[in-house]
């Protein structure tokens, strides 16, 4: 089956739908059983959707995770309430009090808070890796490192990392590697054909991609299904039914939006390149952006978010700029319809492995599915404001 043949029948399993279109909002606290043996079975069954309890899960977020285990090739998908308690979540499934993680120094920052504060409060040490490493990340692996935290491309700076490298020194030394695909999405970054072990999504930005609904997942192979089931079953890790189905819908056009979101952010990237007050831009499928090679080896597409790097500026210019646009609203969490900007002004602050050095403020667009001649004028306003406060 090809790619959108999957996209339109996947998690449409006729015990979940009773033959309508899609499986319906199951609320669902208690599943019964008729017999012993059933009971027993479910609980046999209890890390491979059987209905069980209604935490584990029910006909809506099965479907749900079915759909996630085909579109990457996964085994086995956990749902969780956001896309950060599946990080915490697969973290915490698997490293124990005095392991140590690496993590990439580009990492999506509450990932980065969670390695400060909780993980270091349960003694577990985690070492901040340049992005870029590739397979030297040999040299960083200690006798107690249990896991490699990837996220490609990197939140904000968008390096994208070179996996492949990665995981082959991780296996070298039985390392499980977790990747943060949140922007690959499950269409465009397929990280089991890249060794990775443990797939990680914000379902809250495409997967969803209507901005309404936060939801997490985690994929993996059947050797870990069982770990990562029984700590979300520990933790109380479950999602609403609602939400599930959302996110199975967002699916069915995951594909088409995706197409839309790419072709509008590349108009508007090439644009901003072209710009005098532009440094360079950090989207993967330019050669500005460190990774490039790697983007163009491994995905298959690319999506609306990226960021740039500005000549120079200051606090007030970027905050003028941001303020008077029409179609961009200032918000954090992208992959809906709509297009968003933001700048950060700590990135040299938290970067410890590799500092960050760039001649003017970043800006982060999230490039919806307006028209693009529209979006480019607002941006044309936005840098003659920007510029008038220079
Ligand atoms: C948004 C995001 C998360 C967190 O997802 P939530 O559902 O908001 O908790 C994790 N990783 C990346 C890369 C993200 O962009």
């Amino acid at each position: 089956m090809k790619e959108d043949t999957i996209i339109a029948s996947t998690g449409r399993n006729k015990k979940y739908t009773h033959g309508a279109v899609n499986t319906p909002v199951y609320h669902a606290s208690t599943l019964t059983f008729d017999t012993v043996k059933q009971m027993k079975d479910a609980y046999i069954n209890r890390h491979k959707g059987a209905l069980s309890y209604g935490r584990r899960g029910n006909p809506t977020t099965y479907a749900l995770s079915d759909a996630m285990c085909e579109l990457e090739g996964a085994d086995g998908c956990f749902l969780y309430p956001s896309g950060l308690a599946a990080i915490t979540g697969a973290i915490l499934s698997f490293a124990n009090s005095g392991d140590h993680i690496l993590m990439a120094d580009g990492v999506y920052e509450p990932t980065r808070a969670l390695c400060h504060k909780t993980l270091k409060r349960m003694n577990i040490a985690v070492t901040f890796y340049d992005p870029m490493i590739g397979a030297d990340i040999a040299e960083l692996i200690q006798d107690n490192t249990k896991i490699i935290f990837v996220e490609s491309p990197c939140s904000v700076t968008m390096e994208v990392q070179d996996i492949p490298a990665i995981t082959q020194a991780a296996h070298a030394r039985n390392l499980l590697v977790m990747m943060d695909n949140t922007w690959g999405t499950p269409l465009h970054f397929k990280p089991f054909d890249f060794g990775v072990d443990f797939s990680i999504h914000a379902g809250t930005k495409y997967i969803v991609g209507h901005s309404d609904a936060m939801l997490g997942t985690v994929s993996t192979r059947a050797a870990h299904m069982e770990q990562l089931s029984d700590m979300s079953y520990q933790m109380g890790y479950c999602v609403s039914p609602d939400d599930a189905y959302l996110a199975l819908r967002g699916i069915r056009t995951l594909k088409v939006r995706l197409r839309q979101h790419e072709q509008n952010a590349l108009k508007v990237a090439k644009w901003l390149e072209g710009r005098p007050d532009v440094d360079h831009i950090r989207h993967p499928a330019f050669a500005s952006c460190p990774g490039h090679e790697y983007w163009k080896r491994d995905f298959t597409g690319a999506n609306g978010l990226f960021s740039f790097v500005m000549k120079t500026g200051n606090e007030a210019a970027t905050t003028a700029m941001m303020e008077g646009m029409k179609h961009f609203k200032m918000g954090y969490s992208w992959g809906g319809y709509e297009s968003l900007i933001l700048t950060y002004y700590g990135i040299k602050n938290y970067r410890t492995a590799t500092g960050w050095d760039a001649p003017g403020p970043l800006v982060r667009l999230h490039i919806g599915l307006e028209d693009v001649d529209d979006l480019i004028a607002d941006l044309e306003q936005g840098f003659m404001r920007f510029n008038a406060k220079l």
